[in-house]
């Protein structure tokens, strides 16, 4: 059951988008009753419905504006719209941010005994994966003629089962391509997960909730990159201790009790203080250096 005028987001049910995706929904207020079986999830305390699906609908669903608002990683939407381009279909939607989550690469990997100095060696070979389209494209741009031959699941198994000379797969850490005796040799998409926006009229209230959700997000991406410093410094060195903090332009300044010399920073610093900065602030005289996280952040 669902109600046009609620803001629908879609969800990848499980796998590894789904724990950025929802860690973030709680991080910025939208509260969720979860059924495991249902696919679809209500808020409590917005107006809103999360439609968990698998990853590889989330495109169409948003392109057919059947959903407003979609958590998805980039390989999986431009392989959706070359898939549909190639259809004849539109693919429109709107990309509002990307997210912190989710990065790994599109690369081609061959057996570690077969040699390869550049895409051409692939001339008239068979490359498994689940982006055809993808690796369609890099073919053509790199002028090679090969084969990119679609498997669902288990591409890194088709070189051994005779059914591809090399393949074309996500990678993060390349842990899997190692252990199926793969080695990665050439990158042709980067990713990251995104949350995207269908186009097309939006009612006023639905489009005035997103207007609402953005800023949050942005507050929940920067919180995580900062870190709330709080350190004693000599009144004499607030220019240098200053310069070692990114992003501490404007530091509060207090005084300490008894003590003329030394006062209190307190500062938002833009990224985290590696334990390097913090041992040149010691050495510049600054003690009870305290680095802390910060959960939200408003401008
Ligand atoms: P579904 O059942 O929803 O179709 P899936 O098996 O297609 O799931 P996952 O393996 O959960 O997908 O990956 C979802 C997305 O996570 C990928 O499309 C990619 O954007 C991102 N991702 C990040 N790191 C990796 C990685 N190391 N391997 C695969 N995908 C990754
Ligand atoms: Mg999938």
């Amino acid at each position: 059951m669902t109600d046009k005028n609620r803001l629908r987001i879609a969800v990848q049910k499980s796998g590894r988008l789904n724990e950025g995706s929802m860690k973030l929904l709680k991080a910025i207020g939208v509260k969720l009753s979860i059924r495991d079986r249902l696919l679809i999830a209500h808020s409590t305390n917005l107006p809103i419905d999360l439609l968990q699906v698998r990853d590889d609908d989330i495109p169409g669903l948003v392109m057919d504006g059947v959903v407003d608002l979609g958590f998805i990683g980039e390989n999986e939407l431009e392989e959706k719209a070359l898939e549909r381009a190639a259809a004849g279909k539109a693919s429109d939607y709107d990309v509002l941010t990307k997210l912190d989550f989710g990065d790994c690469r599109l690369s081609i990997a061959v057996p570690k005994e077969m040699s390869y100095a550049g895409p051409q060696d692939l001339a008239g070979c068979n490359v498994a994966t689940t982006y055809p389209y993808l690796l369609e494209r890099f073919f053509k741009q790199q002028g090679v003629n090969a084969t990119a031959l679609m498997l669902t699941g288990s591409v890194e198994v088709a070189p051994r089962a005779g059914l591809a000379e090399a393949i074309c797969d996500l990678v993060s850490t390349g842990a899997t391509l190692e252990a199926n005796g793969l080695v990665e040799v050439q990158e042709i998409f980067q990713s990251k997960a995104v949350l995207i926006q269908r186009k097309g009229d939006m009612p006023v209230a639905k489009q005035a909730l997103i207007d609402k959700l953005m800023p949050r997000i942005a507050g929940v991406m920067q919180a995580k990159e900062s870190k709330y410093i709080m350190l004693h410094a000599p009144k004499d060195k607030l220019t240098e201790v200053t310069a070692l903090l990114p992003g501490a332009e404007n530091p509060t300044l207090l005084p300490l009790a008894n003590c003329e010399n030394t006062v209190a920073m307190h500062v938002v610093c833009t990224e985290t203080l590696f334990w390097e900065t913090m041992e040149k602030l010691k050495a510049l005289g600054c003690s009870s250096i305290l680095v802390m996280p910060i959960e939200k952040m408003m401008g």
